[in-house]
């Protein structure tokens, strides 16, 4: 078949290697997918060659034929998968074989680590894109032979799954990729099956490859194994695929089980989707498609440049994978195909973004999407929780950029709220409670539900019985930039501004209240704040406080001390904001320190108070500590005197 020479060893990574050791030892169950996976890569390969020679026309023959052929060799019990597709030079053999290709080697190797069941690991093997190696499950040593379309040589890549690999020149007539198995001994109690077998072959082809674009054909013996060889084995081709395009078929037409190997085969995820969507279009324009929502989202998924999950293909032929332009980033963990029947087949990436026809396809695709979701959230609410807890944010992150959609988008928006201890809520049953008089749709962001639960700020608030949402996300301060108002009620932090509660009657009595105590307080305000100048601009008398002596807040056109936060910690810093504290003019310690400041404005006692006071507050909102060294004194010195009594 093929001449070799020049042999060099490779080591793999040592990821790569774990990984290697993992597939060998320790994943027993569902040895056959390997062929899947197999079959998968050469279909890639084949798409991605009949795309490269609709630019490059002289990279293939007139004639060349587009496929896959599955060779099983009983007599050396080698099994192998040939394609006639893109194949790999020297350096791709090196760079997609020898390496894990994705990123995140560190992750996946953390993953694996705590992957406990096989079947946690198993999933594991599609999530990072290491499919080839699931061929090591099943076979002691692996040799492929591949050739890139446009090159002339050929070269050899061998391994016994060991931790190292071997390259050599190689021939091989035409492009594509030869994979050959050296098949383990059948092992039913190890679950290894004889993968040289012509029934066993078409039966887990027809179970997860059957909707595979290009003929599988089977090249081997015509008889069963277990019968008598006769002298000469007659070789028999049979095409063991019905090679039909899933997304042309009418639903009906079609079997759950049928879409969900289409779908693990599109998406590397081997659990079942959650929903999928097969969609027609036909009038301004006409387009096939097929769309899953996972039921769980990638490890990558809020990692810059997460992949988008959309194909895109032109009458049948695949000319873009990942496409960016078929759905806005906050949409990136559709899955699926979209086969249109208006997009020339060589367009170039520029083009694509400022075609017309997608344009009209991604405004229809996202507005089908969002129907869908808000459906389920309607009629299955079970399966909108799981959905809005594996993508919920990355909904959350349309907020800022979706406007065209936006009436459909908001509603889908999840929250906790003071309402109810678990349960989420909609801005919708939020307005829904709302009391009479009140205005604002009221909202606090921070560290988490615990810290924010037990916030300075709600005081007040819960006094008048109002519903406060818990934004704990860090991507919620993203979406309180942007949102602005909901079902003409505004969004309003309870952090951020005055906060007038109760009737407009009320709100008058408490305004001229909070006058008169300022005007009495003036002095030792202005005092306190020069204390605390470096930290705060202003101090001021609360309406917002019960229980708790003081708390910070910022103006309302002001970052939230969390997005601040966020802010210097990313490139280039951000600004560093002074805070305004509120005083509780009828709590014990704030009544305290204004009778000893009357009696004298020099005592020392004010200025520790009050800069504890702050520092109290800044730990109440879950903050960092301005000056912990000089909290720790202050701490240590007031318990000294409680001690001693
Ligand atoms: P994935 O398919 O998710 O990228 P795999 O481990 O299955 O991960 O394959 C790794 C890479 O090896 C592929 O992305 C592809 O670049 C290359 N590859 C594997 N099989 C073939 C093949 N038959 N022809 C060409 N390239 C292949
Ligand atoms: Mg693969």
């Amino acid at each position: 078949m093929a001449t070799v020479s020049g042999l060099e060893s490779f080591q793999f990574q040592a990821e790569t290697k774990q990984l290697l050791h993992l597939m060998i030892h320790s994943l027993y169950t569902q040895r056959e997918i390997f062929l899947r996976e197999l079959i998968s890569n050469a279909s890639d390969a084949l798409d991605k060659l009949r795309f490269e020679a609709l630019t490059n026309p002289e990279m293939v023959e007139n004639d060349h034929k587009y496929e896959i052929r599955l060779k099983p060799d009983l007599a050396n019990r080698t099994l192998t998968i040939s394609d006639t597709g893109i194949g790999m030079s020297r350096q791709e053999l090196i760079d997609h074989i020898g390496t894990i290709a994705r990123s995140g080697t560190r992750e996946m190797r953390k993953r694996i680590q705590e992957s406990q069941s096989a079947e946690a690991f198993a999933d594991l093997i599609g999530q990072f894109g290491v499919g080839f190696y699931s061929a090591f499950m099943v076979a002691d040593k692996v040799t492929i032979i591949t050739r890139r379309a446009g090159e002339t040589s050929a070269t050899q890549w061998e391994s016994a799954g060991d931790g190292s690999y071997t390259l050599a020149e190689a021939e091989r007539s035409g492009c594509g990729t030869d994979i050959t198995l050296h098949l383990k001994q059948p092992d039913e109690e190890n679950g290894i099956e004889d993968y040289t077998d012509r029934w066993k072959l078409s039966m887990v082809v027809h179970k997860y490859s059957d909707f595979i674009p290009f003929p599988i054909i089977y090249e081997g013996p015509a008889q069963e194994p277990g019968e008598p060889e006769t002298k000469e084995i007659k070789i028999e081709t049979k095409t063991l695929n019905s090679m039909k395009p899933l997304w042309t078929r009418k639903r009906s037409e079609v079997s759950d089980s049928d879409y969900n190997d289409f779908y693990k085969h599109l998406s590397n995820d081997w659990t079942e989707p959650l929903k999928v969507l097969p969609l027609k279009a036909e009038g301004t324009f006409e387009l096939d498609a097929l769309l899953f929502i996972p039921s769980q989202a990638p490890y990558d998924l809020f990692y810059h440049g997460s992949d988008f999950g959309l194909r895109l293909y032109a009458k049948r032929v695949m000319v873009m994978e990942k496409c960016e332009d078929l759905l806005p980033r906050y949409l990136r963990f559709v899955k699926g195909v979209v086969d249109s029947s208006d997009l020339p087949l060589n367009i170039s990436r520029q083009r694509l973004q400022q075609d017309r026809h997608i344009t009209q396809i991604r405004k229809w695709l996202v507005r089908k999407l969002l129907d869908v979701l808000a459906e389920m959230q309607e009629k299955e609410k079970e399966k909108y929780l799981k959905f809005w807890d594996a993508f919920g944010r990355a909904l959350k992150e349309g907020v800022g950029t979706e406007y065209e959609h936006k009436d459909k988008l908001l509603p889908l928006l999840l929250f906790e709220s003071s309402h109810d201890p678990k349960e989420l809520t909609t801005l919708k049953s939020y307005v829904e409670r709302m009391k009479a008089e009140q205005t604002d749709i009221l909202y606090l962001t921070g560290e988490s539900r615990k810290v924010l639960e037990n916030s300075p700020h709600l005081e007040g608030v819960r006094q008048k019985g109002y519903e406060v949402l818990y934004l704990s996300d860090p991507v919620d301060e993203l979406v309180v930039q942007h949102l602005h108002e909901f079902e003409g009620k505004r969004l309003k932090s309870v952090t951020k501004g005055r906060v007038d509660l109760g009737t407009e009657e009320e709100k008058k009595q408490q305004e001229e209240q909070v006058k008169k105590k300022e005007e009495e307080y003036a002095e030792f305000l202005k005092a306190s704040q020069k204390k605390l100048d470096e930290y705060v601009k202003q101090i001021r008398v609360s309406t917002r406080l019960v229980d708790s002596p003081a708390c910070l807040v910022t103006e309302e056109h002001e970052y939230s001390p969390q997005l601040e936060r966020l802010l210097q910690k990313g490139k280039g810093g951000g600004p560093k904001q002074r805070r305004i504290m509120e005083l509780n003019p009828d709590h014990p310690i704030i009544k305290g320190l204004y009778e000893r400041f009357k009696a004298n404005h020099e005592d020392a006692v004010l200025g520790d108070s009050i800069e504890l006071l702050f520092e109290l507050a800044l730990v109440a909102e879950g903050s960092e500590i301005a000056d912990p060294v000089r909290l720790n004194r202050l701490t240590l010195d007031l318990l000294k005197k409680s001690v001693q009594g």
